[in-house]
C-alpha cells in the first residue's frame, strides 16, 4: 500500500494575520494537497482595535474573542499553545502547549504571526508598575483596577489616598494610547454618579507621549481636533514628555512632576514577538526582514507577515520603507501570504505584497471621534460611523458582528453598571505575565532540543 506524505503548513499566531491566511488555506487547497496545523495559545482571534471598549465596559470581553473553530471549511488541527523557538535549518518549530509539555512540531512550510508584544523601555520600575493595553486579560484586568480605584477612594478617609487612586496616568499619544485613556476617562466620568462621596474635580486621566503630536499619522488638523477633544474632556494631554521612574503610588515624569497615582498604563509601542529572536536571522527594528513576497531569504518555507515582520512597503516610493503594524495590513498580508505559499507548493511564481494604506479610524468614546479613511477628514458622528462602520465589518463572524453591535445598543441606551468581577483580583499584572515574554528559548537551546529528537 502506498503512503502518501502531504506537505505539512504549520501556522503560528491566530491573529489578524494568521487567522486570514488559515481560512483561504483552508478555501483554496484541497484537503490532499497539504496538511494545516495552528498554534495558538487561545481558542479565539482576538479583535485588538476594540480592545479599550472592552477595557471601558462599552463591550463584553466576548464579543471581540472570535471563535477560531466557527468556520464551514474548517479542517485545520489547532494546537493548544504557544511556539517558544523555531529551528529553520532543520524546520522545527519548539511548542510549549497549554499543559506545559514542550514538544517538536516539523513543518514543511511555516508561517510566522505572533504579532507583537508590548515595547518597554530600561526605566526604573516600569516592568513591574505598567500594565499593556495589548490583551483579552489586560483589557479585563485594567476595567477591575480603574473601578476598583474609586470603589476604594469612596471608602477611604485618607486625603492622600483619595488622591493617588484617582489619577490614572496613560503614556503613548498613538491610536491605542490616545483611544484608551478616551474610553477610560468616559468611564471613570459616567461611573462617579454612582459614587456620591467623591469630588469629580479629583479624577485626573493624564496622556503623555515624547512625541511633539498626538497621532501623528491623522495629520495636523485632525490630529489638534483630537488633541482638543481630550483636552475639553479634562484629560491633561502632555507632549515632548515620557516617564523618569514608576513606583507602585507614584509616577515620576521627565519634565520633574511626580503624579500620585496607582494606575500606569504603557501603550509606547510594540515590538515583534520573542519568537523573532529565536530564529537568529536578520531583523529589522526587531521585526522579522523579509520579502515583499513575505518569504525568509535564503530559507525555503519560512514566511513571516504582521506585526512580526518587517514587509517592504512597495506602495510607497521610500527607499527602506516597511509596512507599518496595523490590522489593515496584517489581515490583507494574510490573504496574500496564503496565496504565496500555495504558488510555491504548487512550483508557481509567487507575487509581493501591495496595498495602499487606507487611513484610519480613532473612536474616542461617546460621540466623540476622528477618521480619515481614504484621505478624508472626518470628525465627530461622522467619524463615529466610519470607525464603528469599519471595525463592525471587519469581525469575521456574524456571530461576532451581531454581539458587537447588540453590545453598542446596550450601552448606549443603558449605560453601564461599573461592575467589578473580581476574577483576576488575585492574577498577577505586569507586562511579563500577560504576555508571556520570558517563556522563550535561545537559539541553542533549541538547537539541543532538535538535537536531542
Ligand atoms: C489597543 C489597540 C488598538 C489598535 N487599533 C488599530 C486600528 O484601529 N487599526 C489597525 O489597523 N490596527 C490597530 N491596532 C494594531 C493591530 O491590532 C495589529 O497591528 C494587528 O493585530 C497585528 O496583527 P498580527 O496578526 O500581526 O498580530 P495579532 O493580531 O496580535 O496576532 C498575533 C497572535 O499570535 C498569538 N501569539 C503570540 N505569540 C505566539 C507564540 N509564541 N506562539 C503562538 N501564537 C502566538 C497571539 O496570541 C495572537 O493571537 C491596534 C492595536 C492595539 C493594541
Amino acid at each position: 500500500m502506498d503512503i502518501v506524505v502531504r506537505p505539512k503548513i504549520l501556522v503560528v499566531g491566530a491573529g489578524f494575520a494568521g487567522v486570514e491566511c488559515v481560512r483561504r488555506l483552508e478555501r483554496k487547497l484541497g484537503p490532499d494537497e497539504a496538511d494545516l496545523a495552528l498554534v495558538t495559545p487561545f481558542s479565539y482571534q482576538l479583535y485588538l482595535p476594540l480592545l479599550p471598549q472592552v477595557a471601558s465596559g462599552v463591550l463584553t470581553p466576548q464579543s471581540i474573542a472570535v471563535s477560531l473553530r466557527r468556520s464551514r471549511k474548517y479542517r485545520t488541527r489547532i494546537i493548544p499553545g504557544g511556539a517558544i523557538g523555531v529551528d529553520v535549518k532543520a524546520k522545527v518549530c519548539v511548542v510549549r502547549k497549554i499543559t506545559g509539555e514542550v514538544v517538536n512540531e516539523r513543518y514543511d512550510q511555516i508561517v510566522l504571526a505572533p504579532g507583537s508584544v508590548t515595547r518597554t523601555f530600561d526605566i526604573p520600575g516600569l516592568a513591574d508598575n505598567a500594565r499593556g493595553m495589548k490583551t483579552l486579560a489586560e483589557a479585563a484586568y485594567i476595567r477591575d483596577h480603574v473601578i476598583s480605584q474609586l470603589d476604594i477612594a469612596d471608602a477611604s478617609q485618607d486625603e492622600a489616598e483619595r488622591a493617588s487612586r484617582l489619577q490614572f496616568v496613560v503614556v503613548g499619544g498613538g491610536y491605542a494610547g490616545t483611544e484608551t485613556a478616551a474610553c477610560l476617562q468616559r468611564l471613570t466620568h459616567n461611573a462617579i454618579k454612582r459614587y456620591p462621596r467623591l469630588d469629580p474635580k479629583q479624577i485626573k486621566w493624564h496622556l503623555i507621549d515624547i512625541a511633539p503630536k498626538l497621532m501623528p499619522e491623522l495629520g495636523d488638523k485632525l490630529g489638534r481636533s483630537a488633541l482638543d477633544i481630550m483636552r475639553r474632556r479634562g484629560v491633561d494631554v502632555s507632549l515632548g514628555v515620557s516617564i523618569d521612574k514608576a513606583g507602585p503610588e507614584e509616577v515620576t515624569f521627565t519634565d520633574g512632576r511626580v503624579i500620585p497615582t496607582r494606575t500606569l498604563i504603557w501603550t509606547a509601542g510594540v515590538a515583534a514577538s520573542p519568537l523573532i529572536a529565536t530564529l537568529g536571522a536578520e531583523t529589522v527594528k526587531g521585526r522579522l526582514a523579509v520579502t515583499s513576497e513575505m518569504c525568509l531569504p535564503g530559507h525555503d518555507g519560512v514566511f513571516a507577515l504582521g506585526d512580526a515582520a518587517a514587509v517592504p512597503d512597495e506602495a510607497k516610493d521610500v527607499e527602506g520603507a516597511v509596512c507599518p503594524p496595523t490590522a489593515q495590513h496584517a489581515m490583507r498580508q494574510g490573504k496574500h501570504v496564503a496565496d504565496n505559499v500555495i504558488a510555491s507548493l504548487r512550483g508557481q511564481r509567487m507575487t509581493p505584497y501591495i496595498h495602499k494604506d487606507l487611513g484610519l479610524v480613532v473612536d474616542l468614546g461617546g460621540l466623540d471621534a476622528v477618521s480619515k479613511p481614504l484621505g478624508v477628514e472626518l470628525r465627530g458622528v461622522p467619524a463615529l460611523i466610519a470607525a464603528r462602520g469599519y471595525h463592525w465589518s471587519a469581525l469575521r463572524t456574524n456571530v461576532a458582528k451581531a454581539r458587537v453591535a447588540t453590545n453598542w445598543v446596550l450601552n448606549s441606551l443603558a449605560g453601564d453598571d461599573f461592575v467589578r468581577t473580581g476574577f483576576q483580583a488575585r492574577t498577577p499584572a505586569t507586562l511579563r505575565d500577560f504576555e508571556y515574554t520570558n517563556a522563550y528559548l535561545t537559539p541553542e537551546q533549541i538547537r539541543k532540543r532538535v538535537e536531542a529528537g
